[in-house]
């Protein structure tokens, strides 16, 4: 697995580049700050901007990934502490209204948005194609059904991967994945796989128990092992994101996870994009209260004006 760093590491990663290459980034479907900005928008002009100096058409597949199954809010013993022993508090943001109108879902709220601010990269790069995929969307997939069967039914495999490989502690007990109940739509309980592929889940909220095969029911599965069927189903070459993974060691995660589930697809390059900070300084987040939007022409020159930056903050609106 190669890694390239911020706008210094582009120009080696494009000499490596055809120009066909199939490109991953991924986002929670639920606002788009600067943050966002820089790795699902910046970035890949920044690269297609390289391509066409070194003499290559920019005719990437872009595949944003919008993760419908991630919890809607954290829970665990201290998600802060124990990052590998999270639990949604109650449901995954498929089942999330729209705050405004909650006839609506919030999902079909911002997949649009986010679309739409991915698009500035077809205005410069036409033949750069751009596909939309939710997790819920992949549900029926091989290769989701297989990772996240296997998910559900060892999820000591991961655990203790994270134990040996996570910069940060972990507890014995976990889970990565679970049904969602079809009454109460919680994402707590206990999920059992039998014969293969039939599952029981008893909700520990409305407690009522649910059988039906892997189809019947809707998910939530923990963000580092859904890499893999995303790679697998769409054979990527190149994922963008942000290096606060980096020093979380996902990278080395990822290939001991490949090992262990026995991928073969290889893992793609990866290119990493700067954190970017809020005005307090703290890493931007929508959920940390800091989130900011900014013009892409200010932010692509807050990125050119800092090439080898591991943080970039943005200290004004601009
Ligand atoms: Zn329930």
């Amino acid at each position: 697995m190669e890694v390239y760093f911020y706008l210094e590491g582009i120009e080696k990663l494009v000499a490596k580049l055809k120009g066909t290459e199939n490109i991953y980034v991924g986002i929670r479907p639920y606002g788009f700050h600067a943050g966002n900005m820089s790795t699902l928008v910046a970035y890949p002009i920044l690269l297609c901007r390289e391509m066409v100096r070194q003499g290559k058409k920019p005719k990437f597949n872009i595949y944003l990934f919008i993760n419908d199954w991630e919890q809607e809010k954290l829970d665990g013993i201290n998600p802060h502490i124990y990052p590998f022993n999270v639990l949604p508090r109650h449901t995954t943001w498929q089942f999330i209204p729209d705050p405004i109108d909650k006839r609506f879902s919030i999902v079909d709220f911002w997949e649009p948005v986010i679309v739409n601010y991915m698009n500035f990269i077809k205005y410069y790069y036409p033949s750069v194609s751009l596909k939309t995929i939710r997790n819920s969307a992949m549900k029926t997939h091989p290769s989701m059904k297989k990772y996240l069967l296997k998910t559900l039914k060892n999820p000591k495999i991961l655990l203790k991967i994270f134990q040996e490989y996570g910069k940060k502690p972990t507890l014995d007990k976990a889970i990565y994945a679970s049904a969602v109940c079809p009454k109460c739509k919680a994402a707590r309980g206990n999920t059992n796989v039998l014969h293969k592929d039939y599952i029981v889940h008893s909700c520990s909220y409305c407690h009522r128990e649910s059988a039906g095969d892997y189809e019947s029911f809707e998910y939530w599965f923990y963000h580092k092992p859904l890499a893999l069927p995303r790679i697998e189903a769409y054979k990527i070459d190149l994922n963008i994101t942000c290096c606060d993974k980096y020093k979380e060691n996902d990278h080395l995660i990822k290939q001991q996870l490949t090992k262990a589930y026995g991928m073969i697809t290889p893992l793609p390059k990866i290119l990493y994009t700067p954190v970017i900070l809020g005005m307090n300084n703290k890493i931007m987040g929508k959920s940390k209260g800091n989130a900011i939007n900014v013009g892409l022409d200010k932010l692509v020159q807050l990125l050119e004006d800092n090439p080898k930056a591991e943080t970039i903050r943005i200290s004004r609106l601009i």
